[in-house]
């Protein structure tokens, strides 16, 4: 169990008053889909407990428990669609087969289309007896409201900055502190990103700056960025944008701006306006949308590294 999950973990209490419907929401990369998954195990465990020993628990850790469904936008695709929810009203339905009852999880629930969240509602108002649900968001709010209403809320709050230091500490991360604080307090999300996160994103500072200052033009610029992961560009290029705007109004940039990145993006902050900072941080928000569809990333970054081209 993630460490900072305990007290949640045992605030649900006895499964039987657990409801048939559950919206786990928080802030993403804290572990809301690990906590369902955990929660799902218990459901179907002969103790109860999510023992991890028991022939359920074990074939849950494997993903081979057969009433356990977990659902999610196929590979490629940003909906949950229709037939997928159809899928999961049937699955609910069924008698269990090992288990005295049957669990499905919606990971990113915020992803069900309105046809496949009205064919949920059925389920949510008449649950089959054994059945429970558990939705997982980080983005409760495009919910349908009648399938949030539906449902109780388990919000899952961030661990404290020493619980998320120590968890990455203790996965020999170097920098863990400006690591955690580029990636808001989200110690899963900041496993998932190369550990090295804070050089890259003070290399991409260096290559604004680079632009700003006439020495390199937004293509040439482009030409060393395009074949970065697309999610931590952006997101990097969201949190420098931040962090400019910050020093620019109040004088201090955050926490992921310590030392050597201080210094460099003090630098860049004095070669642009407001209005070029923001206008960025714009464009680098919808440039994350604009990076799930198949387009020419090199385009996207040209576009972006135009808005701070020194102007005539
Ligand atoms: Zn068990």
């Amino acid at each position: 169990m993630l460490p900072w999950q305990r007290a949640v973990w045992d605030s649900v209490g006895d499964l039987e008053r657990l409801p048939h419907a559950l919206l786990i929401s928080g802030p993403p990369g804290i572990g809301k889909r690990q906590f369902a998954e955990r929660l799902a195990i218990r459901l179907v465990c002969e103790h109860e407990a999510a023992c991890g020993t028991c022939r359920a628990c074990r074939l849950a850790a494997g993903g081979n428990h057969p009433d356990i469904l977990a659902v999610r936008a196929a590979e490629g695709k940003t909906e949950i669609t229709v037939d997928e929810a159809r899928a999961l009203n049937q699955f609910l339905v069924l008698t269990p087969h090992l288990a005295p009852r049957r669990v499905a999880l919606i990971v990113d629930a915020d992803r069900l289309n309105r046809s496949a969240s009205n064919a949920l509602l059925k389920t949510l108002e008449e649950p089959a007896a054994g059945s429970y649900l558990l939705l997982v968001s980080d983005a409760p709010a495009r919910l349908l409201p009648t399938i949030r209403s539906r449902c109780r809320n388990l919000v899952l709050a961030r661990p404290t900055e020493e619980e998320g230091l120590s968890y990455l500490k203790g996965h020999q991360i170097p920098d863990p502190g400006a690591l955690l604080a580029l990636t808001h307090g989200a110690p899963l999300r900041a496993l998932a990103w190369p550990p090295d996160a804070p050089d890259v994103a003070a290399r991409l500072v260096a290559s604004l700056d680079a632009v700003a200052s006439g020495g390199q033009s937004a293509l040439e610029a482009t030409e060393v960025w395009h074949g970065v992961d697309a999610d931590i560009g952006l997101a990097l290029l969201i949190e420098i944008a931040a962090g400019l705007a910050r020093l620019t109004l109040t004088g201090t940039a955050g926490p992921v701006w310590r030392g050597e990145r201080e210094a460099r993006l003090r630098t860049l902050a004095a070669r642009l306006d407001l209005e070029q900072i923001f206008r960025l941080w714009d464009e680098a928000l919808e440039a994350r949308d604009l990076m799930a569809a198949p387009l020419d990333r090199r385009l996207v970054w040209d576009r972006l590294f135009l808005h701070v081209e020194p102007r005539d």
